[in-house]
């Protein structure tokens, strides 16, 4: 539940794709106002201009220009230098130097202009405001239809006055519409409604108060610029000092009865009170928009000011007439929803905190409600095959199983049988642990389609891989009678022409292959059904080419994805869950290490591989795919480093990404031979290997995987009938570091462990999730929002029961509001 504070509340964690700059706009942007470069070159070009004009003698400015020079100046060295001895020189001399400071201005202006020294003064001159009084707004007459017109302009067309400059300084943070203006979601909110008194801010760490100015100094220091003294007062009569270190120019902006809003750290100093200004901002007479209430806080860059953005979102707000709903007004009321014209409105200027959650609550159920609909929308698969399944042909499955299947199991096999029975193509993601078996539900489901006729294609994401479902599908399927063939790269020509023709002419049911089963001149007979193989492995195109021909899908991954993302980045497959162990699995036991235990983890592993004749894999820290020769360094580092901590009759192997596959064939193949004991391996390289005789695995710098890959990895040992067990060795040990880790040592549920990373690191770092287009969020949180996401998924549902392709009257709005977010909202591409 979001709660607002006098401090900082924000929309959600930092996921927002902000505008440019908002990066560099940072958690104070919201207050500082100091000139910047352009600014103070204006306001240097106009005296000079002037002293031109009246001939040189010195007098425009009082004290002389030189000393204007000082102060404003300051930025521009080559300009004081140009002026430097003014107030000696004769007219024709001052004349010159003045013409040629002009030039070197306007020449620099240019280049200078999206530099900034600091945060801009307020629009207008020091004193701001004054152009921007609320009251002489006057709503924009248009008709319902031409609301929509109006968003849709320009802002310089001014059809909206935000003021002359608004268009082109708007459009420094990339808003160019009035719509733009009005979705320029805060990134937080302040509570200012009740600011507090002097007295009561002394201490804490950051305060923000407001006061009317009562005295200034400037005093000087020995170096740099001096430091500014504004004496305060508040509305009890209570005095605070606000210094400004080493900005003069402030100055020139702060003025005796004008009221501040200053930020900062408040301190006792003797018997005063004194404010370290770290932002400020001049409040306006009238009603003010950043006083007295809660306020928004918006991404902006250091040039655009707090208040200028509030001032251009009142004014919009005021000018609008109100905004059409996108939603019937009987779901609202279903759902206790807030109208969309409220809901905006509030966003940006909130009536109070339960206004705010009302708001909020709408504009993200909208939100979602979008890209729930646009992946429904986007997944209106083809017409598949409707295999009609037979209780006799599911019973004689289950009896040729060496086991009895589980009831996860079980339940997804009838899921996916309910799928392949429809005449609709069939896109179903099944998700299970490393080890609850889901090889044998994708046997069963190609057995049913082998049933029907068709042929059933397995894609494994490595030729190991392809070999290792060679021999379970033969296993499990030979008995029934389905003739399995394999078809992988490393074949010989004529081997692989023949198993071509076997598929080519239907003599093979079920093909188990990698990438060979999607290249050219690769033929089928009849293909009905494509399995997929731990799926983030494979491009969209390259499943695309899998599926030519449209049969129905089944993609399996040991990736547990949290619900939010199954509905939303994954929203266009069903979900199948494998949730439960094949009976005799135990968890593997985890245990969570420091660096400095390394010598005894190694001693105590190698002791259990001797006694027991098992095998350990220790894994590499993670390097990302794209920094391969990193991880060739990494692995192969690690690698000594077990030759110095480990006895030298271990037998140590080493594979990693950059091997030839050959070569890591052979590794591997020493490795399942017990030839080697212990196999040092970086992540990239085989998932999905099994080894049964392997029960220990050693994860080293464990702090740099995500959590839910550290679970699929720790699935792999433990295999066989000796449990298994985990060593993570943290290698930077920070208590923020050990509590994530911790998540893992202490739990075993893939899906309580996905949903914390996703939690502790945000959906952008998940894996598999990473080239797959998140959703592009404003207001929405994918790691919270489970509650809103599933609600919309429901709604959207239904409105396409109800309306296949939205055309119904009622959906208009909708189907507006989701062409205009057709490149905003992300969506993934499966099929
Ligand atoms: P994964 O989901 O990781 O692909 P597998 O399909 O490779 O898992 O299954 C892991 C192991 O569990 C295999 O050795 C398989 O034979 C075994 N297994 C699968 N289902 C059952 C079951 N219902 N009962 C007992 N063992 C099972
Ligand atoms: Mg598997």
């Amino acid at each position: 539940m979001l709660r607002v504070r006098s401090a900082s509340v924000r929309a959600g964690p930092g996921q927002r794709p902000g505008p440019p700059g908002d990066a560099k706009a940072g958690p104070r942007s919201y207050t500082g106002r100091v000139a910047t470069v352009a600014e103070l070159r204006d306001r240097l070009r106009r005296p000079l201009e002037r002293e031109l004009a009246e001939g040189c003698r010195d007098d425009v400015v009082v004290g002389g220009l030189e000393r204007l020079l000082a102060t404003v100046g300051r930025p521009f060295a080559d300009l004081r230098g140009l002026l430097d001895g003014y107030e000696g020189w004769s007219p024709a001399r001052r004349e010159e130097a003045v013409r040629a400071a002009l030039v070197l201005l306007d020449g620099a202006d240019a280049a200078d202009r999206a530099q900034v020294a600091g945060d801009a003064p307020p629009p207008g001159g020091p004193r701001g405001r004054n152009d921007a009084d609320a009251g002489v707004v006057d709503r924009v007459a248009v008709t319902a239809d031409g609301v929509d017109d109006l968003l849709e302009t320009e802002i310089g067309e001014r059809r909206i006055d935000l003021g002359a400059q608004a268009g082109r300084k708007l459009a420094e943070i990339g808003l160019r519409t009035y719509r733009d203006v009005l979705h320029h979601a805060p990134r937080r909110w302040e509570d200012r409604r009740a600011l507090p008194g002097f007295a009561a801010a002394v201490g804490l760490d950051k305060a923000t108060v407001v006061g009317t100015v009562v005295g200034r100094k400037l005093v000087p220091t020995r170096r740099g610029a001096g430091v500014l003294r504004v004496v305060l007062e508040d509305a009890f009569g209570e005095r605070l000092t606000a210094l400004w270190f080493h900005q003069p120019w402030v100055e020139k902006q702060v003025f005796p009865r004008q009221r501040l809003i200053v930020t900062g750290r408040v301190k006792r100093r003797g018997r005063s009170t004194e404010i370290n200004v770290e932002g400020y901002e001049v409040d306006d007479e009238g009603p003010s928009l950043s006083t007295g209430r809660i306020v928004a806080v918006y991404p902006s860059t250091q040039g655009l000011a707090q208040a200028y953005l509030r001032r251009a979102v009142d004014r919009t707000l005021r000018a609008l007439p109100p905004l059409p709903d996108t939603l019937p007004r009987r779901l609202r009321a279903d759902l206790d929803l807030v109208d969309l014209d409220r809901a905006w409105r509030d966003v940006h200027q909130p009536p109070d905190e339960a206004g705010l959650q009302r708001a909020l609550r709408r504009l993200k159920f909208d939100e979602f409600l979008l890209l729930e609909l646009r992946v429904l929308l986007q997944r209106d698969l083809g017409v598949g095959r409707a295999f009609a399944t037979s209780d006799d042909d599911a019973a004689s499955f289950a009896a040729a199983l060496p086991y009895a299947l589980t009831s996860a199991q079980a339940r997804a096999l009838e899921e996916i049988r309910a799928d392949l029975a429809t005449p609709r193509q069939m896109a179903r993601l099944l998700m299970g642990d490393v080890g609850s078996g889901k090889t044998v539900v994708a046997a069963g489901a190609a057995w049913t389609v082998v049933r029907g006729g068709a042929q059933a294609a397995v894609m494994a994401p490595t030729e190991l891989l392809a070999r290792q479902h060679l021999g379970s599908f033969t296993d499990l399927l030979w008995p029934l009678g389905v003739r399995v063939d394999l078809l992988v790269g490393g074949m010989g020509v004529r081997e692989r022409a023949e198993a071509r023709a076997r598929l080519a002419s239907g003599a093979t049911d079920v093909v188990v292959g990698t990438h060979a089963l999607i290249q050219e001149g690769v033929e089928f007979c009849d293909l009905g059904l494509a399995v997929v193989d731990e799926e983030h492995r494979f491009g969209v195109e390259q499943r695309r080419r899998l599926i030519r021909g449209a049969p129905d899908v089944l993609v399996m991954t040991a990736t547990p994805i949290p619900r939010s993302l199954a509905l939303t980045v994954y929203g266009d497959l069903d979900v199948s869950v494998l949730d439960e162990l094949p009976p005799g699995r135990t968890a593997v036991a985890t245990r969570l290490v420091r660096a400095s235990q390394r010598p005894a983890v190694y001693r105590e592993l190698w002791a259990e591989l001797r006694h027991a004749g098992h095998q350990a894999y220790v894994v590499a820290p993670l390097v990302e795919d794209s920094e391969a020769l990193d991880e060739v360094v990494s692995a192969t580092t690690l690698f000594d480093d077990l030759r110095a901590l480990l006895p030298a009759e271990a037998r140590l192997g080493l594979v990693h990404g950059r091997l030839a596959p050959a070569e890591k064939e052979a590794v591997m193949q020493e490795f399942r031979d017990h030839r080697l004991d212990v196999l040092v391996a970086t992540t990239v390289v085989e998932v999905g290997v099994d080894v049964p005789n392997a029960t220990a695995m050693v994860v080293e710098n464990a702090e740099r995987f995500g959590l839910a890959q550290l679970h699929q990895l720790r699935g792999r040992v433990g295999r066989g009938d000796a449990p298994g067990r985990c060593v993570l060795v943290a290698g930077e040990a920070s208590r923020s570091t050990m509590a994530r880790l911790r998540v893992v040592e202490r739990h075993t549920d893939g899906f309580l462990i996905a949903e914390r990373d996703l939690e502790l690191r945000g959906p952008g770092e998940l894996r598999g999730t990473r080239q797959s287009g998140l959703p592009d969020l404003t207001f929405g949180d994918l790691a919270a929002d489970v509650g809103v996401i599933e609600q919309a998924r429901e709604v959207a549902q239904r409105m396409l029961t109800a309306s296949p392709v939205l055309d119904a009257p009622w959906a208009a709005g909708l189907r507006a509001a989701l062409r205009k977010r057709e490149q905003a909202v992300g969506f993934r591409q499966t099929l």
